[in-house]
């Protein structure tokens, strides 16, 4: 199994994120965050908008282990969007990690059309603050996360190009477009909601092909989207699954690669990022 990705700065990022949406800030963060670092993840997944960043960065204290081996990513939330705010919300996302530096900084959602008559200039601004921010040596790499490829086409002009787009990724949402192109241009593409947020747990055909292999259907998904050359950001907060989570090292056959390429999307929930209003 894949180890790790290299980004397009030779920087080299865990091939399995711990995710943490819908993990609230407090005493279980904490539990849950240090749980995953104490089973072996390197790669921690957070967001401003998360609201758990202080969790995050207490458990990461906690663990003990040294900062070096750690790989921690953090959001810039769209209020926050813009030079001024993202300079700001970088600081405030740094003070609640507890953290002298950020390894990835990711611009949550595009500023788009719908919204946004200056949409483009909006998240050229953004990222402008986070190239600063990168060339002063405070973040190890910066990214985007669902970036459409006309969202991303301006970033691709300037200075640093961005090195990460996170977006849905599981059996039945290959994005497979999005993908080639970011893969072109030398962009490591993350998958969110590698398990289609649970909801593809209870598909019998997931998990029939994933008795193939003596796994379970969270398993076969994180080795799907690593298969695929994509970096699964799996959540979880209960200790078993956190564990198994990462018991991915298996190859899935060519024949059951093909029927997950052509499975429907199954989880129903699919936000287009030129159509969101948040
Ligand atoms: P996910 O990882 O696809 O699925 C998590 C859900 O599946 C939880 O309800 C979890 O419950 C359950 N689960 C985990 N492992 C399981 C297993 N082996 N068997 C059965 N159930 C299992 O969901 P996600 O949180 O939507 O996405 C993952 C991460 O992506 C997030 O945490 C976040 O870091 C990131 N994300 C980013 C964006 C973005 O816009 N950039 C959006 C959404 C998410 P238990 O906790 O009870 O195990």
């Amino acid at each position: 199994m894949k180890k790790t990705f290299t980004l397009n700065n030779g920087v080299e990022i865990p091939a399995i994120g711990y995710g943490t949406w819908q993990t609230r800030d407090g005493e279980g963060a904490v539990e849950a965050v240090e749980a995953a670092i104490k089973a072996g993840y390197r790669h921690i997944d957070s967001a401003a908008c998360y609201h758990n960043e202080k969790s995050v960065g207490e458990a990461i204290k906690n663990s003990g282990v040294d900062r070096s081996e750690l790989f921690i990513t953090t959001k810039v939330w769209n209020p926050d969007r813009g030079y001024e705010n993202t300079k700001k919300a970088f600081e405030a996302s740094m003070e609640k990690l507890g953290l002298d530096y950020l390894d990835l900084y990711l611009i949550h959602w595009p500023a788009n059309a719908k919204q946004f008559d200056n949409w483009d200039e909006i998240n050229l601004e953004t990222w402008r603050a986070m190239t600063e921010l990168y060339k002063e040596g405070k973040i190890r790499a910066i990214g985007v996360s669902n970036f459409l490829e006309h969202h991303l086409a301006s970033l691709m002009q300037t200075e640093v190009k961005p090195m990460v787009n996170q977006i849905k990724y599981h059996p039945g949402l290959r994005q497979e477009a999005l993908v080639e192109y970011c893969r072109k241009n030398n962009i490591v593409v993350e998958a969110w909601s590698p398990l289609g947020s649970g909801k593809l747990m209870s598909d019998a055909a997931l998990q029939e092909i994933a008795g193939h292999y003596g796994k379970n259907a969270g398993q076969l998904c994180i080795a799907y989207a690593l298969q695929n050359d994509v970096l699964p950001l799996p959540k979880s907060t209960n200790p078993e699954r956190i564990v198994t989570n990462l018991d991915v090292d298996f190859v899935i056959s060519e024949e059951d690669m093909a029927v997950l390429n052509a499975m429907p999307e199954l989880t129903g929930n699919v936000p287009n990022p030129d159509e969101v209003d948040f």
